[in-house]
């Protein structure tokens, strides 16, 4: 069986999730210079089919039974790439009903103009937007859109979503160092966000390795700037800053090596998770070795952690 579900994972915003990574790898719209997931190798905006749903279904039906432990609060599709640009999306959230388990997506958003995939989103309880910025410069430098994709029509297309959805709307704002943000732009963006009116507004800063680099930790100032501004337009209940380690509330099955491989090809595990992880189930973490040696797992330096990540193609190693 493919491992196509994997987790659950403990998130902030979603509380236990079981993920389940739709896409393979690195299939994105986008090549965001903070991507945990590596530079992307093939960078499209065309919809196709990766898996067959009933595969999905099973993946995430083993992984249930394999948990004795523990309430799942969503599936959530969480790719190492866009989730949308899997066409048979409205299909597996329609079979997934079978668990009778909340359903998230995290998607970058910028196929939301297209009818079919805004058709598709309606079908989730809860939908995460990214909107990093909605200054055309910083979208650019930051998200490094295919070249069919239009910013404005993105928004437009946001903005339609929202008069239809039902579900529980979060976006997605991530903060980084070396960008060059106006004022202007903050408010701007800020200002989107009021008019779109989700439920929550998560900003993000950069807590694992990211694909590029040069990514530098944003400052201090930065981020209250930024946090002021958004609270003043869109109103302190609904801002929030993430960005804190969101614990190790991570469970194993008995075959921990695939079990590490599927969450560090999407969620980057720090050192001194990996090994309280692998104490509590006594296993000897003397398997980390074995394999980065084999060449399955990669270990990187960032910001002063070691962290472990799937080795795949698209992976920066520095
Ligand atoms: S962060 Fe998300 S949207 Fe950006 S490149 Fe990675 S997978 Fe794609």
């Amino acid at each position: 069986m493919i491992n196509i579900a994997f987790g659950p994972v403990p998130s902030r915003r979603l509380g236990r999730s079981l993920g389940i990574n739709n896409i393979l790898c690195k299939f994105c719209s986008y090549d965001c210079i903070y991507c945990q997931a590596g530079r992307t190798i093939n960078k499209t905006t065309e919809r196709r089919a990766f898996y067959n749903p009933e595969d999905i279904f099973k993946s995430v039906e083993e992984r249930i039974n394999k948990l004795s432990n523990g309430k799942i609060d969503y599936l959530t599709f969480v790719a190492d790439g866009e989730p949308t640009l899997d066409i048979n999306l409205s299909k597996e959230v329609e079979i997934l009903r079978d668990f009778d388990i909340p359903i998230a997506i995290i998607t970058n958003s910028s196929l939301i103009w297209r009818d079919d995939v805004r058709n598709d989103l309606l079908n989730f309880d809860l939908v995460s937007f990214k909107v990093d910025s909605v200054n055309e410069k910083i979208w650019r430098e930051i998200n490094r859109p295919h070249k069919n994709l239009a910013l404005d029509k993105i928004l437009e297309s946001m903005i339609a979503f929202r008069d239809n959805y039902k579900g529980k709307l979060i976006t997605e704002t991530m903060i980084l160092g070396n960008i060059n943000y106006t004022e202007d732009s903050i408010i701007k963006t800020a200002e989107f966000l009021k008019e779109l009116n989700p439920d929550r507004c998560y900003l993000n800063i950069p807590i694992r390795p990211p694909s590029e680099k040069y990514i530098k930790f944003p400052k201090i100032e930065v981020i209250t700037k930024i946090l002021s501004i958004f609270n003043e337009i869109i109103g302190k209940n609904k801002v929030e800053l993430l960005g804190k380690f969101e614990g190790n509330d991570f469970v194993f099955s008995e075959n921990v090596e695939e079990d590490i491989l599927a969450i560090t090809s999407v969620h980057p595990l720090r050192e001194d998770v990996i090994k309280e992880l692998l104490n509590k189930a006594n296993i000897s973490l003397d398997i980390i070795e074995k394999m980065i040696n084999e060449g399955k797992l990669i270990k990187l330096e960032y910001n002063g952690k070691i962290f472990y990540i799937k080795n795949m193609k698209s992976r920066n190693i520095y």
